[in-house]
């Protein structure tokens, strides 16, 4: 079954609204004759709503780093599925491993018993799958093993936990539109992305495990991403590979010429496939 990538930029804490503002600009004639890719953007929530405006009714979709899953409420800092609606959100990135914080840079104090930041838990990030789907959202869904996780031969173990209780309660309907991303998290912001065969193995572990959950026919459905270091040079071999559904694009998404270029290449790759 033929997916449509998707190729989605996670600035993290990067950007002004002015500085958010003029790469929409830029990046729009870039990308809008590009066919069979699906392109994203998911700014700081500050330039949501400026970046809403540029990209409206564009090529380019509009995606949020996180959510919480009330409507709205004393949950100080916090901002609501409806608030991503009202400013043109498509998508939101849930379950992130720096909001898991599970960081993948070496550092004693961080590593999977210790490492939790801004707290997010399997079980939020299944709160905030269902909130995001009730709200007519696209959850893109971060899962990953740590560094130690892979050395003890963990990395699929690890990958099916979070699957099945980050989608647990969630219709096979729901599923088969919505999109996860696979990102070690040794890889991530490290320069030192997963092989490309092994990262189309996992998320072939990914799609068996959606399948006896949910059916295959929604896993063959389900576009499942590569995130981790992803850039210019490695997109190609990466987005080759036949269960990557496309990237979830960190460090290089902040420069448009480079994140044009993964695009470009994902386009290149959906009509080889398809043609
Ligand atoms: C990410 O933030 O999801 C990510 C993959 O970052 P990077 O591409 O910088 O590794």
């Amino acid at each position: 079954m033929a997916r449509t990538p998707l190729i989605a930029g996670n600035w993290k804490m990067n950007k002004t609204v002015a500085e958010a503002v003029s790469f929409a600009h830029d990046l729009l004639p870039r990308v809008e004759g590009l066919n069979k890719v699906e392109v994203a953007v998911c700014p700081p929530a500050t330039a949501l709503h400026a970046m809403g405006e540029v990209l409206a009714g564009s090529k380019v979709a509009l995606g949020a780093q996180d959510m919480f899953w009330a409507e709205q409420g004393a949950f100080t800092g916090m901002i609501s599925p409806l608030m991503l609606k009202e400013v043109g959100c498509k998508y939101v990135i849930i379950g992130h491993s720096e909001r898991r914080g599970r960081f993948g840079k070496p550092d004693e104090t961080l590593n999977s018993e210790t490492a939790r930041v801004f707290g997010d838990t399997d079980a939020s990030v299944n709160l905030k799958v269902k909130a995001a789907l009730a709200h007519d959202l696209v959850p893109i869904v971060c899962v990953g093993e740590m560094l130690d996780e892979r050395d003890a031969g963990n990395t699929d173990a690890v990958v099916e936990k979070q699957i099945k209780a980050g989608l647990e309660g969630v219709s096979p309907e729901q599923v088969a539109g919505m999109v996860i991303a696979y990102e070690p998290v040794w890889a991530i912001g490290t320069g030192r992305a997963c092989d490309a065969e092994e990262a189309n193995r996992v998320i072939g572990v990914i799609r068996r495990v959606v399948g006896e959950a949910f059916g295959q026919e929604t896993a063959q459905r389900l576009r499942i991403q590569y995130g981790g270091s992803m850039s210019e040079k490695n997109a190609h071999e990466l987005l080759s590979q036949p269960e990557i559904d496309g990237g979830l694009v960190g460090g290089a998404s902040l420069d448009v010429s480079r994140f044009t270029l993964i695009v470009q290449a994902a386009s290149v790759i959906a009509k080889e496939v398809s043609s």
